[in-house]
């Protein structure tokens, strides 16, 4: 047992209080508490997770591992800082005092700081208020350790101490990442495809608190086994973030190849996009989801061009949330690094957009012409379409 396992039994979770007043503060606290508890299944020991007067405790019920459970918690959405916390049952100053000597001395061996002491009272009982025990703390704390001094303006170190059933004292605040409890904005359902941008995308869609599932379009054989599992990955990774999600998987091969045979190779990706739309909005709409994601960037390829986007996204009804709208390459990667899958999105494996991509497609697609191409897919493509979303796969995804 390392130190810092010997010494913290519980975190604070800290979050941003704003914008949750009332009701709606319920509902960010107990999809917080439901995220962290997810968060933490797996991971060595037991947890408690609980709420208390504002306030989350993670509390460890049996050995664990420190740095498994700081990292585990920074991914959780909404929290803001993470603070380790020694934890203990105390009703008399004495007590205290020796505590919190102790842990000075060990969290700050080094011993050459300065310091504040922060006291909360919430136990009014308490015979002492704020104000003397910050100043009676603040005096042992000089006597135990003549190195350090202290600065009740700049500190280097806060020392905090809430007097209330239990103590809790603490000084470290690890930042967490923000955003808001998955589960508390709805749901919406990302275009996954095996690339760099849309697992991003799904990601900072997350953070907004949305519950993510996820929709792959397969086209078998010429996508293989491994490009699948590839996309199964890549939602593995932003379920780490997002918490348990569905991928479908649809089968897109027949209506690419009969987009192929129909229409003008060079409007055969604006086609396909549009088609991947419509199946996504469907899929959306059966299971709840409010909205759709991709992974698209204006300018980044030819079907990004903004008469592109503006092409693909007429055909859904639904909101296109697209993240990543405004971002150059290199800082969807720097976001896909932070994340852990870029390494992954780089696999070397094929996509079904580049299988029977034109030498020449169309960047300014002109809304009126595709409309007219589409035409010549009448005869079949609802009846595709409609056994397209009947028989696909749909895979259940946690981390
Ligand atoms: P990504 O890195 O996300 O694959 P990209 O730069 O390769 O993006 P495109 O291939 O043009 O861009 O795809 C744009 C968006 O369309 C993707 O971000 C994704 O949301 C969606 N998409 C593309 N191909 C697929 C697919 N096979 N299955 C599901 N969604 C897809
Ligand atoms: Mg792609």
């Amino acid at each position: 047992m390392s130190a810092q396992e010997e010494l913290f039994h519980a975190f604070l979770i800290k979050y941003a209080e704003i914008g949750i007043k009332g009701k709606n503060r319920y509902l960010f606290e107990d999809a917080l508490i439901r995220q962290i508890r997810f968060a933490l299944k797996g991971a060595e020991g037991d947890f408690f997770v609980r709420k208390e007067m504002g306030r989350i405790y993670v509390e460890a019920k049996s050995g664990f591992d420190y740095d498994e459970v700081v990292e585990r918690l920074s991914r959780v959405f909404g929290i803001s800082g993470i603070c380790p916390m020694m934890q203990f049952e105390c009703k008399d100053f004495e007590g205290i005092r020796a505590r919190v000597v102790e842990y000075a001395g060990k969290v700050y061996p080094e011993g050459n700081f300065s310091f504040k002491v922060q006291t909360k009272r919430a136990d009014k009982k308490f015979p002492m208020d704020s104000n003397e025990i910050n100043a009676a703390l603040g005096e042992a704390l000089l006597e135990a350790y003549p190195t350090i001094r202290v600065n009740v303006h700049e500190p280097d170190v806060f020392f905090y101490v809430e007097v209330r059933e239990r103590v809790n004292l603490y000084s470290k605040i690890i930042p967490g990442p923000g955003g808001m409890p998955v589960g508390t904005s709805g749901k919406a359902m990302l275009l996954l495809s095996g690339g760099i941008d849309s697992p991003v995308a799904g990601y900072m869609t997350a953070k907004r608190g949305v519950k993510v599932d996820a929709v792959y379009f397969h086209a078998p054989p010429y996508t293989s086994e491994r490009a699948k599992q590839k996309v199964v990955d890549l939602a593995a990774l932003v379920s780490r973030y997002g918490g348990p999600m569905e991928l479908h998987v649809i089968n897109f091969t027949d209506i690419q190849l009969y987009i192929y045979d129909q229409c003008p190779h060079e409007e055969l990706t604006i086609i396909m996009r549009r088609y991947m739309m419509r199946i996504a909005e469907a899929i959306a709409e059966e299971t709840g989801a409010l909205a759709l994601v991709t992974g698209e960037s204006i300018g980044q390829v030819a079907s990004q061009t903004l008469p592109s986007l503006a092409c693909t996204g007429e055909v859904c009804h639904m909101p296109v949330i697209r993240p990543v709208i405004g971002f150059d390459k290199q800082e969807i990667v720097d976001i896909a690094l932070k994340i852990n899958t870029f390494e992954t999105s780089i696999q070397p494996f094929e996509d079904c957009c580049t299988i029977f991509v034109a030498k020449h497609p169309v960047i300014k697609p002109n809304r009126k012409v595709i409309r007219r191409s589409e035409e010549k897919l009448a005869e079949k493509i609802d009846e595709m379409v409609k056994k397209a979303i009947e028989t696909r796969e749909v895979i259940s995804i946690s981390p």
